[in-house]
């Protein structure tokens, strides 16, 4: 008889989890544990929770129904607060465990979790959740191009983006094995009331996320059109808006792909369908780079490795997350932001270019509001665009500027977007 702990991570899903299946290939029984590490949700450098009630609400709808997904597999979900190596510890003692089995991470905090966790437990880490996998890439991790594009080349016309696999039809656990979910006082967050302004009510978990993925591809055949509306500002379908179950795992990367796969099957492949799975691979740059860097991905002078430029103003920093710096662009994707714990690609690009290039704040300060605020935080995704961004990434074209009057005059032309959000 041998037992696993199956520490569930930002994969909340069975099916594609190569975790899981690795861990019921190997074991007579499994045990699903969820660790909420409160250092990475609890007081930051700005002086507030590094999460904020959008991603915490995210999260909570998000491990419930992990919990009912297992459930419909005969197993549970157990969730526990603390230092993941800490609470692994304890639950391997008490139920006898032989190993853990997890998704590998590729961020700085998650990794070291994964190094502490490795000391106490026989650590066995699984396939990432990307679209290509480490092992299948034409070069190591360390030789990682610094460029995008120079990437994208190397690895589109030689990497397979690996079919998704079922869940196994039954999890076993011991028939002791209880659930638990998190407590209200284990993660508060404040009431959030719905924006009617904000594009989607957006709602953590895998069903929730794939009716968005059926609703883009499926339903509205936005997909189709995707290369042309994805610069948008307003509405539900200007862009997929997958990237909050991705961040979480609600969804594969590789599922999305193959569902595209699909879709053009069915409907034909044009640009725009290509350019979806050409924005995932921009995910997937930087969760390799991710692993290339380290901790340098979360330094002030960056990859770069740059004096830092750019000062700590609160007052001026306030301003901008609040959307009262006096540029109107600005102001209405802060309040979007603000309201709704969501901003275009668009407004992302030109908040941070502005904090960056006109206000001349530290961009660590950007970072940090957006890991707080947006429903999708993603450390790798996050910290790479900041990055870039403010010019000590991986830009060929450092120090690249954004100006708002003409952006607004190119993607809000009527003045629409900031009209809806000329209040907070
Ligand atoms: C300063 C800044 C911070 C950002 N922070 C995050 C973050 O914390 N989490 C996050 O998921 N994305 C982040 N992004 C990237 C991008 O803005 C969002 O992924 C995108 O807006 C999500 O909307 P969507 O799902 O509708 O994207 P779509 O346009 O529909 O793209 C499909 C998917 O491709 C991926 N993708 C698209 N653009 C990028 C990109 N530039 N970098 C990495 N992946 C991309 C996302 O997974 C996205 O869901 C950031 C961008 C900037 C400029």
């Amino acid at each position: 008889m041998s037992r696993a702990i199956l520490w569930f991570r930002n994969d909340q899903r069975l099916d594609d989890n190569p975790a899981l299946l690795a861990a019921v290939a190997a074991h007579n029984e499994v045990l699903p544990v969820f660790v909420l590490d409160p250092r990475q949700h609890g007081l930051g450098p700005l002086g507030l929770d590094r999460s904020g009630p959008f991603r915490r609400k995210f999260l909570r709808e998000g491990l419930l129904d992990l919990d009912r997904q297992l459930r419909a597999k005969g197993s549970a979900l157990h969730v526990r607060v603390g230092d993941p190596a800490q609470v692994l510890a304890h639950l391997q003692e008490v139920w006898g465990v032989d190993a853990v089995h997890a998704q590998q991470l590729f961020a700085w905090e998650e990794r070291l979790q994964e190094k502490k966790v490795a000391t106490v437990a026989e650590l066995h880490l699984h396939a990432p959740n990307t679209l290509l996998l480490p092992g299948d890439l034409p070069f190591e991790l360390e030789k990682l191009p610094h460029v995008f594009t120079a990437f994208r080349q190397r690895v589109e016309p030689n990497v397979p983006v690996r079919e998704p696999r079922e869940a196994p039809s039954h999890i076993p656990s011991p028939s002791e094995w209880k659930g638990r979910m998190l407590g209200d006082d284990e993660l508060p967050g404040d009431s959030i009331t719905v924006d009617a302004r904000a594009v989607l009510d957006f709602r953590g978990g895998r069903a929730a996320g794939w009716a968005r993925l059926r609703h883009y591809l499926w339903e509205t055949r936005s997909l189709s059109r995707y290369k042309e509306t994805r610069n948008g500002l307003l509405g539900a379908d200007y862009s997929s808006k997958l990237s909050p179950w991705l961040a979480s795992g609600a969804i594969g990367a590789r599922e999305v792909w193959h569902e595209v796969k699909h879709y053009e099957a069915e409907n034909g492949a044009n640009e725009s369908t290509y350019w979806l799975g050409f924005e995932l691979l921009w995910r997937d740059f930087f969760q390799f780079i991710s692993a290339k860097h380290g901790r340098e991905l979360f330094l002030a002078g960056g990859l770069s490795r740059k004096h830092p430029k750019g000062v700590w103003d609160i007052d001026r920093f306030k301003a901008w997350c609040a959307g009262r710096t006096g540029q109107p662009f600005i102001d209405a994707n802060m309040r979007e932001l603000a309201a709704t714990g969501w901003m275009s690609n668009r407004g992302r690009q030109n908040v941070a270019s502005y904090l960056v290039h006109d206000l001349g704040l530290q961009w660590r300060m950007g970072a940090w509001w957006f890991e707080r605020m947006l429903v999708d935080y993603d450390p790798c995704s996050n910290w790479g665009n900041w990055q870039y961004v403010a010019g000590v990434g991986n830009d060929p074209r450092e120090g690249r500027r954004f100006d708002p009057v003409r952006q607004m005059g190119m993607y809000d032309p009527e003045g629409a977007f900031v009209g809806l959000w000329s209040s907070n």
